[in-house]
């Protein structure tokens, strides 16, 4: 039963991970993040109350999360790709009750790196395609290379919600990095490669 883990500060790249992992190996990819911003969207009960959190840059508090969570995590869960979750021992812990996890993949990157790759990020406002100014140079026009449609900041890629949520990394996710390790099932790469051959080297380590 392999199900992944993704682990990793903001703008290391485990989304693009995740969807090159879930096509390559056929999994679900579980991304909390968007999960949440579709219930604000959407303006659902939860949306509403887990607003003010997302926009700040703070995480969200453990209930909000489980109960989005619960009905995918069921007993026969399997090959998931989980990204975004879990970021604190709390949830760690309730995904350790729920299904077991082959490995977890925790993409190293330091905080300066990650703060130049987040502000440059611009994420298409019809099919969420997300692209970095960086490295794509030709992007003059902003627009989406796969839709056309006009490319924007997510609106909390701001100075202020970016430092609090790498904050939260450092003190809340961290410590599920050590939760993994112990547990023997911590696989860790360099996040500054490019993402080819970051995936490249991840299938040829992981034995699923
Ligand atoms: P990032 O990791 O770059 O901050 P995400 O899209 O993964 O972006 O998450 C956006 C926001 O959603 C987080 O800042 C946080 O408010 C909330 N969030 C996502 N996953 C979780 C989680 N497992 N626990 C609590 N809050 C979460
Ligand atoms: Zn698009």
């Amino acid at each position: 039963m392999p199900n992944l883990v993704l682990l990793g500060i903001q703008g290391s790249g485990k989304g693009t991970q995740a969807n090159l992992l879930s096509k390559h190996y056929g999994f679900d990819h579980l991304n909390v993040g968007s999960l949440l911003r579709k219930e604000m969207e959407n303006r659902t009960a939860i949306g509403d109350q887990i607003r003010d959190y997302m926009l700040r840059g703070d995480l969200v508090p453990d209930e909000h999360i489980f109960s989005i969570i619960e009905p995918i995590l069921t007993e026969d869960a399997d090959k998931l790709v989980l990204d975004g979750f879990p970021r604190t021992i709390n949830q760690a812990e309730y995904l350790e009750g729920k299904i077991p996890v082959e490995y977890a993949i925790y993409f190293e990157l330091g905080d300066k790196v990650a703060k130049k790759r987040l502000s440059s990020r611009r994420v298409c406002q019809n099919c969420q395609a997300n692209y970095n100014l960086l490295l794509n140079s030709y992007l003059r026009e902003e627009r989406c290379k796969k839709c056309g449609q006009l490319l924007e900041r997510r609106g909390d890629d701001n100075q202020l919600a970016i430092n609090r949520r790498i904050d939260a990394f450092h003190k809340q996710t961290k410590p599920v990095i050590s939760f993994f390790e112990q547990r023997d099932r911590l696989l860790r790469v360099d996040a500054q490669k490019k993402p080819k051959i970051i995936h490249e080297e991840l299938v040829s380590k992981l034995n699923l």
